[in-house]
């Protein structure tokens, strides 16, 4: 199923998920069962990652092919920052065999020994990509990320919107954001792609506080902000609670950010689960119980 499709049709708001593929092949039953306890969310679509340059491919294909036998509406995510064209045509190839319909086309992060060649390469950007499967896969569905606080490298607010702008113009169907902790964030980073003349749908990421610790090892690895606020809460849940207090308290933050952000026009909401199911499940729970 074309995700963009999916969206666009979608009358109420809706979950998908993103998960990781483990990188060890006894981890999958769990895996899979994790999977399945996600499902009592029906969620409209599951992404599943890809390994920075390109490594462990074979683990998104397998797993992405594995949902899609369990009736999932998938979408593979896939880098080009160092890929040749034949190296990615190759792997939209495997995937439509595997019946996976969608991707979410991104540049990823150049290796840090900077042993990448831009001038060499053949994709520099993720709009690069974007308009590579459309020409290849005109029937594919077509994902791109959209970054709240901006993407690191950008200078600018201006640069940074005008470039996502330029990727869902060069035939993206929607875009996921990284994940935030201000609406406001989101909201204005809409408005400006809608300034530049574009409908798009934007599903905001949404992180599930797990635990302190994973909290800041994400911050340190995507460079979305946190209100000041709400960092001082958490860490003093860690000190003072332990664990169940952080995810208490993450809890209730993220409820009340979806709500704002379904009331502002979010078409849905996009989980990153860690693959973990419980604080999703807590979650969702906790977002209908305060539209009761
Ligand atoms: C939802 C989501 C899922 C992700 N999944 C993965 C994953 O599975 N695997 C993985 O390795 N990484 C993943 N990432 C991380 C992503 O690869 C990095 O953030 C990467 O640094 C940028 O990728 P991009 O597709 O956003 O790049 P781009 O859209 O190319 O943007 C990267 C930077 O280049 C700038 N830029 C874009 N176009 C131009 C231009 N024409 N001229 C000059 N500058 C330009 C942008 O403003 C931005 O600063 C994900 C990120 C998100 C938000």
């Amino acid at each position: 199923m074309h995700i963009g499709k999916l969206v666009n049709a979608a009358r109420t708001p809706f979950y998908s998920m993103e998960f990781f593929p483990p990188a060890d092949a006894a981890q999958l039953p769990d895996f899979y069962d994790t999977v399945e306890r996600l499902r009592v969310l029906n969620p409209l679509f599951v992404s599943v990652t890809y390994g920075a340059g390109g490594r462990r491919q074979q683990n998104t294909l397998d797993v992405t092919a594995e949902l899609v036998r369990r009736g999932m509406t998938v979408m593979a995510h896939l880098t080009c920052v160092g890929a040749e064209p034949q190296g990615i045509e190759d792997f939209l190839e495997k995937l439509v065999k595997a019946g996976v319909d969608n991707v979410l086309a991104l540049r990823g992060d150049p290796p840090a020994d900077r042993s990448w060649d831009w001038e060499q390469a053949h994709f520099r950007h993720a709009a690069d990509l974007v308009r590579f499967v459309r020409e290849r896969r005109p029937h594919m569905g077509i994902g791109v990320a959209a970054y709240p606080a901006p993407h690191p490298e950008s200078s600018t607010f201006a640069e940074d919107r005008r470039h996502t702008a330029e990727k869902l113009r060069a035939g993206a169907d929607f875009a996921v954001t990284q994940l935030f902790f201000d609406a406001r964030e989101y909201i204005e980073m809409v408005a400006q792609i809608r300034a530049q003349g574009l409908d798009t749908p934007v599903i905001p990421g949404i992180l599930p506080v797990q635990s302190f610790d994973s909290l800041r090892r994400m911050l340190s690895l995507c460079g979305a902000n946190i209100p000041g606020k709400l960092y001082l809460a958490l860490e003093k849940a860690h000190e003072e609670g332990g664990p169940e207090a952080v995810r208490a308290a993450g809890l209730d933050y993220a409820v009340k950010l979806i709500r704002r952000l379904l009331d502002e026009g979010a078409p849905g909401v996009h989980l990153y689960t860690l693959n973990k199911a419980e604080m999703c499940l807590r979650l969702a729970e906790a977002v209908e119980r305060s539209r009761q």
